[in-house]
Formats: C-alpha cells, sequence, structure tokens
C-alpha cells in the first residue's frame, strides 16, 4: 500500500462545444477559466481548465472540447457521474439557480446522508453538487457568492461490472472502504485533501460505456511532488500495472495507467502549477501554448473559436 496519494487532483471530460462548455462552467457554475491552452496531442483543439482562484488540486475540471464530437453513452467501465462540493443548506440555492439557466435532468437526493443536487451538463455530462462542510475558499468572481459557491471536487463515481479488481487498486492506493448503500461502495483517502472520495457504482449487467461528448476521458489523483511521484510509478510497475513514464504537462507532471476496470488514470504533482506562464490575475485569459506547438500560433488563433 502507498500513502503518496492525496484525493483528485483534476478531472478530465470531453464536450463537443468550447463556447458552451466555458459558458456552463464558469456561468452557471461559476468555476473560474484557470487555463485556455490546447491538446498536447491535437493542437487544433483546445484544452480548458476551470477551479479555484490558483486551480489548487482537488478543483481542476478540464475538457477537451472535440467541435461537433458525438454524444458519448454512459456504461460501465467509465469514470460517471462527477461530484463537486457545495456548503451545507445550499442546494435550494442551486436548484432555482439551475432551473432558470434551463438545466437538464436537474433532480436531487441522498448519497451517505450527503444532500445532493443532480444535473447535467451542455453534452449530457453528469454532475452532483453535494453538500458538505469543506473550509476550501471558493472562487467567487464569476457572479456566485461565497454562499454557495463549489468549493472542488467532492468525488467521482466508477461505473463496473465488477468491483473486486478495482476495490483492489483503491486499496493499494491508500483509499480505505467507508460505507456501503445499495450498489455503492464508498472509498476515502485519509489524510487526504478534500477531494478525498471515490465512489464505486457497482452495476452487473451495465451495457458498456461509449466514449465521446459529455463523458469522463480520464481521472488525476494528487501527489505533493515529483519524488512522490516516482515513489508511486515503482510501487505501481512492482505491482504489475502498465505505467507510462512521467510526462511534462506544463503545469504539473504526469504518469497515467489504466485501471483492471478500463478507466484511465492520471498521477499528477502539484508542481509547478498554473501560476508559471501567467499571473495569478490573469489566469485563464490569453491562449497558452506548448513550446512546441508555438509556432503555430498564428494559424490555432484562427481555427479556435472565441470562448465569448
Ligand atoms: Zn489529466
Amino acid at each position: 500500500m502507498i500513502n503518496q496519494i492525496k484525493g483528485l487532483h483534476h478531472i478530465t471530460s470531453l464536450a463537443s462545444n468550447a463556447r458552451e462548455n466555458n459558458a456552463f462552467f464558469t456561468q452557471v457554475l461559476g468555476l473560474r477559466r484557470i487555463k485556455k491552452t490546447v491538446n498536447f496531442d491535437a493542437p487544433d483543439v483546445y484544452h480548458l481548465y476551470y477551479g479555484d482562484e490558483v486551480g489548487s488540486a482537488g478543483t481542476v475540471m478540464t475538457y477537451f472540447p472535440f467541435p461537433n464530437a458525438s454524444t458519448g453513452i454512459p456504461g460501465v467501465g467509465e469514470a460517471g457521474r462527477t461530484s463537486m462540493s457545495i456548503p451545507t443548506g445550499s442546494s435550494q440555492a442551486w436548484l432555482d439557480r439551475l432551473a432558470g439557466f434551463d438545466t437538464r435532468n436537474l433532480s436531487q437526493d441522498s448519497r451517505f446522508g450527503q444532500a445532493r443536487v443532480l444535473l447535467d451538463g451542455p453534452d449530457g455530462d453528469q454532475f452532483a453538487l453535494v453538500e458538505c462542510d469543506d473550509e476550501r475558499t471558493p472562487w467567487t468572481g464569476s457572479g456566485v457568492g461565497e454562499a454557495m459557491a463549489v468549493r472542488g471536487f467532492h468525488s467521482i463515481d466508477m461505473r463496473l461490472r465488477d468491483n473486486a479488481a478495482s476495490e483492489e487498486l483503491l486499496t493499494f492506493m491508500g483509499y480505505e472502504k467507508q460505507d456501503i448503500q445499495g450498489n455503492i461502495s464508498r472509498f476515502v483517502v485519509p489524510d487526504g485533501n478534500e477531494a478525498n472520495v471515490i465512489d464505486l457504482e457497482l452495476l452487473p449487467e451495465g451495457p458498456h460505456a461509449a466514449q465521446g461528448a459529455g463523458s469522463v476521458h480520464h481521472v488525476a489523483f494528487a501527489v505533493e511532488n515529483r519524488a512522490r511521484q516516482l515513489e508511486v510509478r515503482e510501487a505501481l510497475l512492482d505491482t504489475g500495472y502498465q505505467v507510462t513514464p512521467v510526462i511534462d504537462r506544463d503545469y504539473f507532471y504526469a504518469i497515467y495507467f489504466r485501471t483492471p476496470g478500463g478507466i484511465l488514470f492520471e498521477v499528477s504533482t502539484h508542481e509547478p502549477g498554473f501560476d508559471r506562464d501567467e499571473d495569478t490575475a490573469n489566469l485563464g485569459e490569453a491562449l497558452k501554448l506548448p513550446s512546441q506547438h508555438e509556432h503555430l500560433r498564428a494559424k490555432l488563433s484562427g481555427l479556435l473559436e472565441p470562448l465569448t
């Protein structure tokens, strides 16, 4: 068992329209866009990052908006609903706010005693806003006040036909099974950040997911620094996982491996952070390009649609 993983770092999903995606996260959910850059492997596609003021680990939702991508079909073998934390008692304010934006599939329920607001994003991406006592300072610069603002991630669901291997992996990663409710098993990493929950959703007869717009592409876990990351990489390799070399993603260092349930996991560092190439006050405003794509700036600036 390893103890370097602190909870979620970021979650990356797919979208079909950059402008709608940006509007949903900044204007509806009230997050801050903290980086406007491009996909390393497909530089004609944006990579948009949303989070708290500085993009703290455990708050960062990122998207690859592939123009006109077909919509994903939810199923097993993928990360499911993404849950964000909101202040206790703020569900009604969110229901009222989201109804005003004609939000799809808006409803409420409770899981493990925590009230949740359920909603879909522009591509049918499934989200929950989970009431909890969360000490994190929220971003409030996008028109959502402190009394209700999203604090960051709470958790993510993993939809599986069989839990056993994924339970083993999470346990290896330092998570502990905390509770079971129906077909949901809750795992929590002790001494982690506030985004320290993973829920496994057991769907033995579930159809397999087809990835597309609205699907989660991968789930990234946080480690403090590159030394801790190398320890995690060694431990995963020793356990038989195929892990990529360390990849420089400009704002963090990343390694990737696929879980037995078919979900792509990443382990990312806190360093160097999103302010490495622009001031905190102006995060997310200018188009930032990875150095190997800088020579494409003129072409990409013409290809990428304006976000507003
Ligand atoms: Zn990632």
